[in-house]
């Protein structure tokens, strides 16, 4: 059993050489009956990459939502299994699951597994209908609910408002813009290459886009796209786009704060300072963080309302697959150099 663990705590931005992959011995395929009643053994096939993964490499300095990984431990996150064995009576060899688990070939996921996992009945092969496997890493799994949940409970868009997207062609950002766009209102994203840009407008429907690295003056390329402001943005990076954003607000705009990128790779003292806040005042701005976590009670709601529209064309979704688990450090740290276009997935065992 394959596993990649965290080596050391990291500082600065994340490099190969703070996570090693350790060859293990043969696992048993049914669980030996040392493990607690009600646990459950998966075979991964898909992990996720995700921004979030970074700051839990972090020495915990201060409290935070999530626990850090643990040097010498294997590192946790988002992926899709298939059910081995379990002493679990809602879990049954050969189901398909979603949700926590290990960056290893063979998790075993420990009591309440319903905390963690979660059975798959869209899959083609299940309960038909052609959704990939993989989607319950972006679309249908952790990403979804979190674009769902900011924009449309955080953000309450109404037709015709203008929305602005940072890390717009990422596994959030390209469902915001598509989110926005169904709901009527006028959303332009940004992205850091031409490539992306293009995306952006071509796939995902996004009236405009820009390539943030090649505009001098933010504020400037805001104003130009949004002549009359910015109802609601989408944070996804922090640092220079928020203070350019906050600029360009309308009055009674609303900012769900997703995520801060930009930042999550800066030393203590290195971080931005926002220095445009006052805006907050004098266009009476709501601005309102959230983590998707919190909404979990959502997610069958938003799975009813997103599946017909994969289903029928109307949502694309755009993923980057490596092949392997002895690729997913480096496409992780991929992320915070903009290497991944789309959701970024590791696919380390046939469906
Ligand atoms: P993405 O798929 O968008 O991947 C990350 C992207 O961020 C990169 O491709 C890159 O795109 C961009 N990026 C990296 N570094 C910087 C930088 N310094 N400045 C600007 N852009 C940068 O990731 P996700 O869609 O999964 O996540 C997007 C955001 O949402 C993250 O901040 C993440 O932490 C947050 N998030 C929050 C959740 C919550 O519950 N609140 C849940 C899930 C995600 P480019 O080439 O465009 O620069």
């Amino acid at each position: 059993n394959r596993r990649v663990v965290l080596k050391e705590y990291v500082e600065g931005y994340p490099t190969e050489e703070h996570m090693e992959l350790v060859p293990g011995g043969e696992v048993p395929l049914r669980l030996t009956g040392d493990e607690p009643a009600g646990s459950v053994l998966v075979r991964n096939l898909y992990l996720s990459c995700d921004p979030y993964m970074r700051p839990k490499m972090s020495r915990p300095l201060r409290e935070s939502y999530t626990a850090a990984f643990v040097p010498g431990s294997v590192i946790t996150g988002y992926g899709v299994a298939r059910v081995l064995d379990s002493s679990d009576p809602r879990f049954a060899p050969g189901d398909l699951v979603w949700g926590i688990t290990g960056w290893e070939d063979y998790s075993v996921v420990k009591p309440p597994v319903t905390a963690f996992l979660a059975k798959i009945s869209h899959h083609a092969a299940g309960g038909g209908g052609g959704v990939p496997l993989s989607y319950y890493t972006g679309i249908l799994g952790m990403p979804g609910l979190t674009a769902y949940v900011g924009f449309h409970e955080i953000c309450a868009p109404k037709k015709g408002e203008t929305v602005f997207v940072s890390a717009a062609s990422g596994a959030v950002g390209q469902l915001v813009g598509q989110f926005a766009r169904l709901a009527g209102c006028h959303v332009v994203g940004s992205a850091g290459s031409k490539e992306k840009v293009e995306l952006l407008k071509s796939k995902f429907g996004f009236h405009d886009a820009f390539n943030y690295k090649e505009e001098p003056d933010l504020a400037a390329a805001l104003k130009r796209c949004f002549p009359d402001g910015i109802d609601i943005y989408f944070e996804n990076v922090g640092g220079a786009m928020l203070d350019a954003v906050l600029l360009n607000m309308r009055v009674h705009g609303r900012i769900a704060v997703c995520g801060l990128i930009s930042q999550y790779n800066l030393k203590e003292g290195e971080k931005d300072a926002v220095r445009n806040v006052g805006a907050l005042i004098s266009k009476r701005l709501r601005m309102q963080g959230f983590i998707e976590p919190d909404h979990k009670h959502l997610y069958p709601k938003y799975e009813a309302w997103v599946l017909p529209y994969i289903r029928d064309g109307t949502l694309a979704y755009v993923e980057d697959v490596a092949e392997g688990l002895e690729n997913a450090p480096k496409v992780l740290i991929g992320l915070f150099h903009g290497r991944n276009v789309g959701k970024q997935l590791v696919r380390i065992a046939d469906d």
